[in-house]
């Protein structure tokens, strides 16, 4: 086994990585994964320099690089010198080959013009990836802690929404002092690509600025490439160019029109490291969306970051720097947002490589709805556009970011909303969104059903692949960016934190109606924002979360996963695509239970979704009643017949094969709008399970498949066959329950009020032998990973 690699009682754990693997078919996978990639070969390249180096004490602050390389060169050729530069204590020295380290450390003392230097082997420390420290619970309260006191006297809202920019945003001081390190680096990387620009961008100038911000800088090589280009042309027709620059630059060791990123990167990495004082851990990070070179400021505390591939951000900035010149609300609004995310653990995700927002995408969300408010605060990009005049055209990548470069020329808006208002109802808004079927887009300022990006043309094949790589990457959250229109800036996002969100902005709504929050508190109690603001506590969460679990699994709407067969007929069916999936959803249910899991039906009805049978997820009425919006329609008590004396209507369940792709379960054309309108009928089904075939199964497949496969590479759920011999195995092998369990199934599309997703409520109604809780545990597991193989299946 790799030596990385350690068994456990639970799977696998990976020293390197830091992570624990479930399953040998995870393991594999993980081994050949980007992360454990990408450490092992950074892991490699340390220990190559490590045995190939020296680390050498001793030296004065003003010895000179050129001074190590000409002593240590007769022990064999130097490759790179890393001094201490700020220092000057010390140095290493690394040689091309191994020998000349070994030759290096025989030697007992090493004069070096008069100046006795020790030389050492460099320590090896042990190479892994030590994770970040998360978000402390604690620490996150007792900044809140700092903050309450100054919220609370405040008079409204209002003025708390000002006093968290007053906290947050960067004072003058810290403004300078980034001026200063930018002109810095502009000075220093002048001296080496003539007449580049280094661009800040990102928060610290986008008008969202806060005290930890990052400082991000575009290294604008254009003018270089101009400058490189004139030097070339000229010396090839009369000699060496006259302009002292071209002999300081380094220009000469590299091409820019020819250079790849990580080339120039690499020099952007030596230049940092070797002439800007100050500036410490510097790290190329070329994994990433955009290549990117980290480094640390120490004396300012101050991590930066600097990109040569980055005009879109730089426009991006200067459109958010708009937006927040048209309208004064939406700084305040930003700020609040951000905090409330962050103490939420919603977001705060710089490098947007796991799965939360970042503060861009999180920005993005809140001029979404601001655009989406009746009448709008902000107008859309398109509208802009139009706004603007011919000098301000401006194409980049061949995407059009146009837009007027003054906020007068934009008109300002008629909405009058104050803050606490725009607070409460940007809460509401995505409390009630449905993220899985909708596609942002702030460049028009609607939601796009999320179908409209499935492409259906097959015929050109090159055209179609050429068409994939301008398609934004569709996941559960999809926000498009306002100029790159292929970019889903929230395409890091999973389920799981989409649904965070969305449970959050569910609470934030509920408390923001109550008067707590709109009311200063006469008897000294916090208000406002306040509570809004309290931490999201991972741990209590989950046992709540556990109380209040009730007997519902959901599927959702994946999109992306769906077959490309499937995708063109939801592609075709318009809005009632909802409806569609739902169909296939609930032909997935019939075909686990009945065919999978071999349950005899007794029983099936049709539920009508009128106005007074509808439980929630209607957003609104459910919350009016004090209830968790989240939860799913319909569910225990309300899907049975014996709780109502017979279901509003009871019809017999169309077949679950329909070949009508636009029609609904229960027949009708389909209809769902975006946000409002009936929900679909739900279908209902009571079944008898005879036999506990959730008993045993793992080891039963383990036998089926034995010497076929390896087990672990057809996990659970993934195959119909194999699945339902394993049922049929079990069935023949066990002995009949003397009191077979009876439950109902339910149905019911949720959509509209938040995320489409199909909820499958259950009901024990014969439970003799006590058995469903085993059988709902498993399938908890089973089903949702069931039904996606048997929908993976249909056209
Ligand atoms: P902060 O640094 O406070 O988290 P920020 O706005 O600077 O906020 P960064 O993640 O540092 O956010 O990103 C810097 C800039 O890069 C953003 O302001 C934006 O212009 C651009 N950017 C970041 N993420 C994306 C993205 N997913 N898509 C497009 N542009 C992005
Ligand atoms: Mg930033």
């Amino acid at each position: 086994m790799d030596k990385d690699i350690q068994a456990t009682a639970r799977g696998f754990h990976c020293i390197l990585c830091n992570v624990n693997i479930p399953n040998k078919a995870s393991l594999e996978a993980h081994l050949k994964g980007r992360k454990h990639m990408t450490l092992s070969n950074v892991r490699a390249t340390r220990n190559a320099q490590v045995e190939h180096s020296v680390f050498v004490s001793g030296i004065k602050p003003d010895t000179a690089q050129a001074d190590l390389v000409g002593y240590f060169q007769q022990f064999g050729p130097v490759s790179e010198i890393i001094m201490d530069k700020d220092k000057g204590l010390y140095a290493i020295v690394e040689f091309n080959e191994k020998d000349s380290l070994q030759a290096t450390l025989a030697k007992l003392e090493h004069d070096m013009n008069g100046l006795k230097l020790r030389v050492k082997p460099r320590e090896t420390k042990e190479f892994k990836l030590i994770p970040k420290k998360k978000q402390d619970f604690k620490n996150l309260k007792q900044i809140l802690e700092r903050l309450t006191p100054e919220l609370c006297q405040t008079s409204s809202v209002n003025e708390q929404m000002q006093e968290v920019v007053e906290r947050f945003q960067l004072g003058e001081n810290e403004k300078k002092a980034r001026e200063l390190l930018v002109q810095l680096l502009q000075e220093v990387f002048m001296e080496f690509f003539p007449d580049c620009q280094i661009v800040p961008f990102g928060s610290s100038v986008n008008s969202f600025d806060i005290h930890s911000c990052d400082l991000d800088l575009f290294l604008d090589l254009d003018n270089t490439k101009v400058f490189q280009a004139k030097a070339k042309s000229s010396s090839e027709q009369e000699g060496p160019l006259d302009d002292a620059r071209s002999e300081d630059s380094i220009l000469s060791d590299i091409d820019l029109s020819t250079a790849s990123p990580t080339e120039v990167l690499e020099l952007v990495v030596t230049i940092l490291r070797k002439c800007v004082p100050g500036v410490h851990k510097v790290m190329p990070v070329s994994g990433a969306r955009l290549p990117v070179v980290k480094f640390l400021h120490k004396e300012l505390n101050l991590q930066g970051d600097i990109t040569i591939n980055n005009r879109l951000a730089v426009r991006n900035t200067r459109f958010l720097q708009l937006c927040s010149g048209l309208d004064s609300r939406l700084r305040p609004l930003v700020y609040t947002i951000r905090y409330w995310a962050k103490q939420k653990l919603l977001a705060g995700n710089p490098t947007g490589a796991g799965p939360l927002l970042n503060n861009y995408a999180l920005t993005l969300l809140v001029i979404f709805y601001l655009q989406k408010c009746d009448p709008p605060v902000l107008p859309t990009v398109n509208q802009l556009k139009d706004m603007a005049c011919d000098e301000e055209v401006c194409v980049i990548e061949g995407w059009n970011c146009t837009f007027p470069s003054q906020p007068i020329a934009v008109p300002s808006s008629k909405n009058t909303q104050d803050l606490c208002a725009l607070l409460s109802g940007f809460f509401s808004f995505y409390a009630q969104f449905d993220f899985a079927s909708s596609v942002i887009s702030i460049r028009e300022g609607c939601s796009l059903p999320v179908t409209s990006f499935f492409n259906q043309d097959k015929a050109h094949k090159d055209a179609e692949e050429q068409e994939k790589s301008r398609r934004p990457k569709l996941g559960p959250f999809n926000v498009l960016d306002p100029f790159e229109l292929c970019h889903n800036v929230a395409g890091n996002l999973t389920e799981r934190s989409q649904r965070n969100f969305q449970r959050e902005c569910q609470e934030a709504e509920k408390y923001c109606r109550s008067l707590q929050y709109q009311r200063k508190s006469t008897k000294g109690k916090v208000w406002g924002l306040v509570r809004l603001f309290t931490p999201r506590d991972d741990v209590n969460r989950r046992v709540v979360e556990g109380a209040e679990r009730e007997l519902a699994i959901s599927v959702p709407f994946k999109p992306a996963s769906l077959p490309e067969a499937l995708r063109s007929q939801l592609h075709s069916a318009d809005d009632g695509f909802r409806l569609l999936w739902f169909q296939k959803v609930c032909s997935a249910v019939e075909g686990v239970f009945q065919k999978v899991l071999r349950c005899s039906l007794t029983d099936t009805a049709i539920r009508t979704n009128t106005e007074e049978n509808m439980a929630p997820p209607c957003g609104k009425s459910a919350a009016d009643q004090g209830e968790d919006t989240s939860r799913p329609a319909s569910t225990s008590s309300d899907c049975s017949p014996q709780s109502k004396a017979t279901p509003r209507a009871k019809r017999a369940l169309p077949s679950s094969e329909s070949s009508d792709a636009s029609v609904s379960p229960q027949g009708k054309r389909p209809r769902l709008d975006s946000y409002s309108g009936p929900q679909p009928d739900s279908p209902q089904w009571t079944y008898v399970q005879t036999h506990r075939v959730w008993a045993g199964r793992r080891k039963v497949r383990r036998e089926l498949v034995k010497g076929v496969m390896d087990v672990d590479s057809r996990p659970e759920g993934s195959s119909e066959e194999l699945e339902t011999q394993v049922t049929q195995h079990i069935m023949e092998k066990e002995p009949e329950d003397k009191e077979p369990l009876e439950f109902q199934v339910q149905a019911q599309l949720i959509s509209g009020t938040e995320s489409t997703k199909a909820v499958i409520s259950f009901r024990p109604s014969a439970d003799g032998a006590g058995l469903f809780q085993d059988f709902y545990h498993f399938l908890e597991m089973f089903l949702p990973k069931m039904a996606d193989t048997l929908i993976g299946k249909m056209v």
